[in-house]
C-alpha cells in the first residue's frame, strides 16, 4: 500500500522559495571583488535569480546544459547557484588556483557552454578564451562601469547588463529531483580532475542533514560565514543549507586573509564559520599577533585537512567551539562531523579532547564502514585501521562522464582512499590518505599524526611529513618544518620534540626547515611536490 502524502521532488529551487517567503527580510553580505560591501536580502536574491534565469535562457542555456562559474564568494555566484539549477542546468564551479592547463581541461571536459567569471579572473580567461571552443558566451560578474574597455575575449559580456535586462517574472521548469544540478572537479592531487555531478535531491538531502544538531547545526539566529570556498565543494553546501533555515550569509568575497576574516566576523556578528586548517591558522596568528579576538563567534567548522590540537586550543582560548568535520568533492562533502555524545560528554577531559580530534560521527544518510582488503568490516575498537569506505544518498556513484568509479570497486561503497579507525559508536580517525602513509619495516606510520605533534610544537607554523626511500627500512619519515615569523628552533631541537611523543620506531629521522610548504588549490599541504621536493634531500 502506498502513502497518502504529496510528493514533491527535492529541487534546489525549493529552498530559495522558502527563504524568500519566510526570511525575506535576512541578509546576504558580500565583500566584493570591486571593493565595496554589497548587501542585499533573501527575497531580492529570489528576485535577481529570476531574472538571471531569463537571461540565461536568453543566452540559450537548456536543460542539461553546463554552465561554469570561476568566482570568489558573493551574492552574484549565489544567484548563479540558484538560476542554473533551476533551469535543470549543471552549474560547474571551476578552482582558479589550478594551473591554467588544468583549468583549460576541466572547462572543456565539463562542456562548458557559458562561462561566468570575477573580474579577478579576467586575466585569466583573457590567456584561455582562445582554448575554449565550447564556450559560446563570456559573462564578466560586474557592473557597466567595471567592464573593460577592450578585452581580447570576443562578445564579453556584462553580468548586471543582462539581469537588469530581463523580468523577475519566470515559468520555472518542473526538476526531477534525480536530475543533475551541479558539477565539481576533484582537486587532482591524485591524478587528472574528475568531475563530480551533484543532483538536485542530493544536494538537498545533504543540506538538510548537515543542518542536524550534530552537523553544523544552522538556525535561523546564525549568521554564517563559508569561507570555504564556492568553487571548492560547493562551500561544503552552505549557500544550500544556510538558506534552508535562513541564516545569515555572509560571503568574504577574494579576502580570505587574517584581518579582513576578523573584521568581517566582527562587523557582521559571524555567529559559525567554515574552512580549512591553513585559513584558520592565519587567523589565529593575526589574533595573537594584534592582541584581538572573535568576539561574538561561536562555532567555526574545520576540515578539508585534519584539525591539530594546537589549533583546536588556538580558538578554545577565544571562546570559539570547534567542529571537527571530514569529507571530499565525492561525498557532496559532508560525511562526519564531530560533536559530542551522551556517552563521550561523560568522561574525563582528557579523553574528550582525544575523541573531539578525531574527524566526527556519521550523520544519517550515510553509512560507513573500516574494511580490510576484502571489504570485510574490522572491529571497531577505535584501533584496527582499515579503509574507509561509504555509501549513502549525497555519495558520488561515479564520476562525470567516466563511470563507473572503478571496476573492481565494492558495489554499493565508495572507497574514499582513507585510512581511518573506528569505534563502537561511530567515531572515526583518519589515520592517513592511503598513498600518503609511510611504510618503515613493513609498519605503517601515520604522517598526520607526525604532523600533529610537530604542530604542537610553540615555534612552529606548519609541518608536513613525507616518506624517505630508505635502504634498510623502506622508507623512513622525513618532517619538512616552516617556523613562525621570527621563531628560532634547529632541526635537532624539532627532531626531540618527538621523543616520548610517538614510538620510537616512529620518530623521524631528520627534520627539513624551509621557508613555505607548498599548499593545493584548496589550501591543502600538496604532498606530491613535498615528495619531489624534498624526499630525496640526502640526511644531514
Ligand atoms: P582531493 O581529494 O582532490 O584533495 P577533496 O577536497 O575532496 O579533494 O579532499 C578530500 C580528502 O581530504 C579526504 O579524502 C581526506 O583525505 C582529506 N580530509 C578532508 N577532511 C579531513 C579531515 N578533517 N581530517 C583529515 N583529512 C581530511
Amino acid at each position: 500500500m502506498r502513502g497518502q502524502m504529496m510528493q514533491l521532488p527535492l529541487d534546489i529551487g525549493s529552498i530559495l522559495r522558502f527563504a524568500a517567503k519566510f526570511h525575506g527580510d535576512t541578509e546576504i553580505v558580500s565583500r566584493t571583488v570591486e571593493g565595496p560591501v554589497h548587501r542585499t536580502t533573501y527575497a531580492e536574491a529570489a528576485l535577481r535569480v529570476a531574472r538571471l534565469g531569463n537571461a540565461l535562457r536568453r543566452l540559450g542555456v537548456k536543460r542539461g546544459d553546463v554552465v561554469g562559474t570561476i568566482a570568489w564568494n558573493g551574492y552574484r555566484h549565489f544567484e548563479l547557484y540558484y538560476a542554473i539549477a533551476g533551469l535543470g542546468a549543471v552549474c560547474h564551479t571551476t578552482n582558479p588556483r589550478l594551473f591554467a592547463d588544468q583549468i583549460s581541461f576541466i572547462l572543456d571536459d565539463a562542456g562548458d557552454e557559458v562561462l561566468f567569471f570575477d573580474l579577478t579572473f579576467l586575466p585569466l580567461v583573457e590567456t584561455l578564451a582562445g582554448r575554449l571552443p565550447k564556450v559560446r558566451a563570456f559573462v564578466l560578474m560586474t557592473d557597466r562601469a567595471h567592464m573593460p574597455a577592450n578585452s581580447p575575449i570576443p562578445n564579453l559580456l556584462c553580468y548586471e547588463e543582462l539581469v537588469e535586462a530581463e523580468s523577475d517574472d519566470i515559468d520555472w521548469p518542473r526538476i526531477d529531483e534525480h536530475e543533475a544540478s551541479g558539477l565539481c572537479y576533484t582537486s587532482g592531487t591524485t591524478g587528472n580532475p574528475r568531475g563530480v555531478l551533484y543532483s538536485h535531491r542530493s544536494s538537498v538531502l545533504h543540506a538538510m542533514a548537515s543542518n542536524l544538531a550534530d552537523g553544523f547545526a544552522l538556525s535561523a539566529r546564525d549568521a554564517v560565514l563559508p569561507v570555504v570556498p564556492m568553487f571548492h565543494v560547493n562551500a561544503w553546501g552552505i549557500p544550500y543549507s544556510a538558506a534552508m533555515v535562513g541564516a545569515k550569509l555572509v560571503f568574504p568575497g577574494p579576502h580570505l586573509d587574517g584581518t579582513s576574516l576578523r573584521l568581517l566576523i566582527a562587523d557582521e556578528d559571524v555567529t559559525i564559520t567554515a574552512g580549512v586548517p591553513t585559513v584558520w591558522m592565519n587567523l589565529l596568528a593575526h589574533c595573537r599577533d594584534t592582541g584581538t579576538d572573535l568576539a561574538g563567534l561561536e562555532r567555526v567548522v574545520v576540515g578539508g585537512a585534519a584539525c591539530s590540537a594546537s589549533l583546536m586550543e588556538g580558538f578554545e582560548a577565544l571562546g570559539v567551539r570547534v567542529i571537527h568535520a571530514w569529507g571530499m568533492t565525492e561525498t557532496s562533502p559532508l560525511g562526519l562531523a564531530n560533536t559530542p555524545s551522551r556517552k563521550s560528554a561523560a568522561l574525563p577531559a582528557e579523553a574528550q579532547r582525544k575523541i573531539a580530534l578525531k574527524q566526527g560521527r556519521p550523520i544519517f544518510g550515510v553509512d560507513l564502514k573500516v574494511a580490510d582488503s576484502h571489504g570485510n568490516p574490522l572491529p571497531q575498537d577505535g584501533h584496527s585501521p582499515g579503509a574507509l569506505k561509504i555509501s549513502g544518498h549525497w555519495i558520488c556513484d561515479g564520476y562525470f562522464r567516466l563511470d563507473p568509479v572503478d571496476a573492481h570497486a565494492e558495489p554499493g561503497w565508495f572507497d574514499t582512499g582513507d585510512v581511518a579507525t573506528m569505534t563502537d559508536d561511530g567515531f572515526v580517525e583518519i589515520v592517513d590518505r592511503t598513498k600518503d602513509m609511510i611504510k618503515s619495516g613493513g609498519e605503517w606510520i601515520s604522517s598526520i599524526q607526525l604532523e600533529n605533534v610537530m604542530m604542537s610544537h610553540p615555534m612552529v607554523r606548519e609541518a608536513a611529513a613525507i616518506a624517505r626511500p630508505d635502504d634498510r627500512w623502506g622508507e623512513r619519515p622525513r618532517l619538512v618544518v616552516a617556523l613562525r615569523d621570527g621563531a628560532q628552533a634547529t632541526p635537532a631541537e624539532l627532531r626531540e620534540f618527538f621523543e616520548g611523543r610517538v614510538s620510537k620506531w616512529c620518530v623521524p629521522d631528520d627534520v627539513l626547515i624551509v621557508d613555505e610548504l607548498p599548499h593545493t588549490a584548496t589550501g591543502k599541504l600538496l604532498k606530491t611536490a613535498l615528495r619531489a621536493l624534498y624526499a630525496q634531500v640526502p640526511v644531514d
